[in-house]
């Protein structure tokens, strides 16, 4: 099968081979410099490091990786993507709610929003936010566990009456696996007699300092319920995105991540992506994990067609052969023929990986009998 040592895989991506240990680490997968990845791995950590992944049969890994093809001046800035997590009932899908009810667009559009899987919100003062809009920690968790990393920072939502809880620390924990900032999110301060000093002691005891402790994390007080400093929340998010410093070129093929998927009776399989480098257009040739096909249509947040989606916007895909898992890497390519190649390679993959499960298993049944 294709291998490629990790120091390799940094020469070719003239990345320094500790942080491609590092990359591979935060995909989970343990590897010293002389150890080898398989290509699936590989091509995971090239993307990570900006680069386009040309692998044309399973042999030509050698002559496979390609250089980033992202001039400095090509990038533009692109919308933050956003993760709202914290403790159940702490208010996480009530903000959702609320903040999506301040975007300027849907109010045009007359207020139509469908769950797609995540949503973009248009400021009133300017700017663009994406909030990944499934459930918070599973959703992170699946799609980590792919080594997809999808969100640009976390808010994390403490409801001001209940303060730091299990599901809160747990965030905390993702956020940091993931090295993205974290704003916090004190909801529920329309409660009577609540104590925000509590709230930011027990956050203190995890290492999160607010500003108004001398740190260095955002801390917003809002009310979902009564719609209580969204702006201000929104303009802390756009003020993160700006330190950031997100970029993106929009002039390159379209690139992206499954956030959800699903086989619609009338109109097929159905897949939300999220772009994240370039742009996907309708007529694009798409790769999504295993599956491919002709971009048969988009449809944004709002349920409207889109003829293309740029950076860090979320849409509906149409057209795919089958439903592709959620966190599978989505690119434009160049032909048929060449999805087809990715796709079949892929599927095999999957096989051999099922194949060598079902045989380690044969392994362990004859060694208990024997
Ligand atoms: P989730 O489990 O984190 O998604 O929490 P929900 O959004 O489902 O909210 C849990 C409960 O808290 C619901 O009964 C909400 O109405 C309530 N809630 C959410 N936000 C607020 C708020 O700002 N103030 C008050 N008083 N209640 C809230
Ligand atoms: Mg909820």
């Amino acid at each position: 099968p294709e291998t490629i040592t990790v120091q390799e895989l940094a020469n070719r991506m003239a990345a320094r081979g500790g942080e491609v240990v590092k990359a591979l680490f935060r995909m989970g997968v343990m590897a010293t410099l002389t150890q080898s990845v398989d290509a699936d791995t590989a091509e995971l950590v090239a993307q990570e490091f900006g680069h386009r992944v040309k692998r044309v049969a399973e042999d030509d890994i050698e002559t496979g990786l390609e250089g980033a093809v992202d001039e400095e001046g090509e990038m533009l800035p692109r919308p933050p993507v956003v993760t709202i997590m914290g403790h159940v009932d702490h208010g996480k899908t009530s903000l959702l709610d609320a903040l999506r009810k301040t975007d300027v667009a849907a109010r045009e559009a007359g207020g139509i929003t469908q769950h797609i899987g995540a949503y973009q919100v248009e400021v009133p003062g300017g700017g663009k936010v994406t909030f990944i809009d499934t459930p918070g920690h599973e959703a992170f968790t699946a799609m980590r566990a792919r080594g997809a990393s999808v969100t640009d920072m976390v808010v994390l939502v403490v409801a001001a009456d209940d303060g730091v809880m299990p599901q809160t620390i747990e965030a905390i924990k993702h956020a940091r696996a993931a090295e993205v900032p974290l704003i916090v999110a004190v909801n529920k301060i329309d409660k009577q007699g609540v104590n925000l000093d509590r709230v930011r002691n027990e956050l203190l005891q995890h290492e999160i300092v607010v500003e108004s402790l001398g740190g260095d994390v955002q801390e917003i007080q809002v009310s979902a319920l009564k719609g209580t400093n969204l702006d201000k929340l929104l303009e802390a998010i756009l003020l993160q995105a700006e330190i950031l410093d997100l970029r993106a070129n929009p002039a390159r093929a379209g690139e992206g991540t499954v956030i959800e998927s699903k086989l619609d009776r009338g109109r097929g399989p159905v897949a939300t992506v999220l772009v994240q480098k370039g742009t996907l257009s309708t007529g694009d040739i798409v790769v999504a994990g295993s599956e491919w096909g002709r971009v048969r249509a988009l449809v944004d947040d709002k349920g409207r067609p889109a003829k293309v989606a740029g950076p860090s916007a979320p849409v509906e895909v149409l057209g795919l052969s089958g439903v592709p898992g959620a966190g599978e890497t989505v690119l434009a390519v160049e032909s048929e023929a060449r999805a087809r190649e990715v796709s079949e390679f892929r599927q095999r993959k999957a096989r051999e990986k099922t194949a060598a499960a079902i045989s380690a298993g044969r392994g362990t049944l004859s060694d208990m009998l024997a």
